[in-house]
């Protein structure tokens, strides 16, 4: 080989060499760039009632928020109000939202009535010490608890990491408590921290509403040591079910105050899904028959029923939020009248799913007259109001209509502060 083309050769090698090592470095480099901004823009978890936390998480935890599913909704955007709980899916691929609200709502109901009994043992089933110990503070003189009522379910806050998921609801509602001869109606607002270890799979809705063991579906009373009387499995513990980590409640014996607006108070309005586009396009190739205007006329109907409607039959959330308000006004003693005028859709917000449902995010406007009947204020003026709502259907049945699961007033200029 003449010297002149070994030159050559060694020259390419090392030409070559440092392109790749470039090209490895700028990698590398692009690569902490994107860390370190998605580390900026990563929305903190932020909570509310530190001791809660402490109470629920160990404090080795690094908080990492999963990136919301499919990118449809970004924490920072819910966490200013009700965040949604699809974070859940990322690792639980039964995870249904509507399901997981139905057995907190249910797991409160049968607490409640379980801490009139003062049945710590059955509570156990749900509840960590800390967490029992304050909910059961301040409840020795207590004969019953009956006539337990949700009113309102809110979700606080949503996390999950690769090792631990975690919920905060938010629980209104109304019980009659029985203390020594007294009868009393209470008023409660209670905060719930559920947690369990992020390997754990949601049973089926029934199972998890019937708050049945999560193995064999059992619900008679837990045997000793956590195990189930029936399979003889472990049944409770964040190991292998929800388990509520902390609590923090309210008692208060007078209904709390009500807004002229029903369905208050009011919340920032939620953006636009970033790749929402996408999203309907996707939506309308699965479901052929889709028609986005009956949608809207179906939606813009039911707005109006829902809000002048008796709620006494009404089913889901909407119903019991509702029949716990018309239950406030008349405590207060107060009459409403509402006006509406007819919706209109002014856009689509968020398209999303999860083990259970699809979901529609829907942004109202419509003019409204909301005020108290009383002989010395005049009626206000209409007023023009956004409202958002949010549209559930079943994927199970087939022929099953869409449920309002949602509805929320945009905060306007003129709302009380
Ligand atoms: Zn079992």
């Amino acid at each position: 080989m003449p010297i002149q083309a070994v030159f050559l050769l060694l020259i390419f090698v090392s030409v070559v060499g440092v392109l790749i090592l470039r090209a490895m470095f700028a990698d590398r480099r692009r690569e902490a760039d994107v860390k370190a901004l998605a580390e900026r823009v990563a929305p903190k978890y932020v909570n509310p009632d530190k001791s809660l936390s402490r109470q629920s998480m160990s404090a080795s935890l690094s908080l990492v928020t999963l990136p919301p599913v499919g990118g449809t909704l970004s924490a920072t955007e819910g966490m200013s109000r009700s965040p949604r709980l699809g974070a859940l899916c990322k690792t639980d691929e039964d995870f249904s939202e509507l399901a997981f609200l139905e057995f907190a709502v249910a797991l409160y109901q049968w607490a409640h009535e379980a801490r009139g009994r003062h049945d710590r043992h059955a509570l156990g089933t749900f509840f960590s010490n800390a967490a029992l110990e304050t909910f059961m503070a301040g409840s020795a003189e207590l004969k019953a608890v009956t006539d337990v009522r949700v009113g309102q379910v809110r979700t606080l806050s949503v996390y999950a990491d690769e090792r631990w998921a975690s919920v905060e609801l938010e629980l209104r509602g109304v019980q009659t408590e029985q203390l020594g001869e007294t009868t009393l109606e209470v008023f409660r607002t209670e905060s719930w921290r559920f947690r369990r270890r992020a390997e754990v799979r949601s049973p089926e809705p029934d199972r998890l509403i019937s708050l049945g063991c999560p193995h064999c579906g059992s619900t008679a009373i837990i045997g000793p040591n956590s195990l189930c009387t029936e399979c003889g499995k472990v049944r409770s513990g964040p190991d292998v079910a929800w388990e509520i980590a902390g609590i923090a409640s309210e008692r208060n014996p007078q209904a709390p105050r009500v807004h002229a607006l029903p369905l208050s108070p009011t919340g920032h309005p939620r953006p636009l899904a970033p790749n929402l586009k996408d999203q309907m396009e996707a939506f309308e190739k699965r479901f052929r028959n889709f028609s986005w205007d009956a949608l809207y006329g179906f939606v813009t109907e039911e707005v109006i029923s829902l809000l002048t409607n008796d709620p006494a039959g009404m089913e889901g959330p909407m119903g019991r939020r509702l029949r716990y308000e018309r239950l406030l006004t008349q405590r207060r003693r107060v009459e409403r009248r509402l006006v509406l005028g007819e919706p209109k859709v002014e856009t689509v917000l968020a398209l999303s799913e999860d083990a259970g449902h699809i979901f529609v995010d829907l942004r109202l406007n419509l003019s409204v007259q909301a005020f108290f009947v009383s002989n010395t204020t005049q009626p206000p003026e209409p007023v023009q109001r956004q409202c958002e709502v949010t549209l559930a259907r079943s994927k199970r049945e087939r022929k099953g209509g869409w449920l309002i699961m949602d509805l929320r007033w945009v905060e306007s200029p003129d709302d009380e502060s």
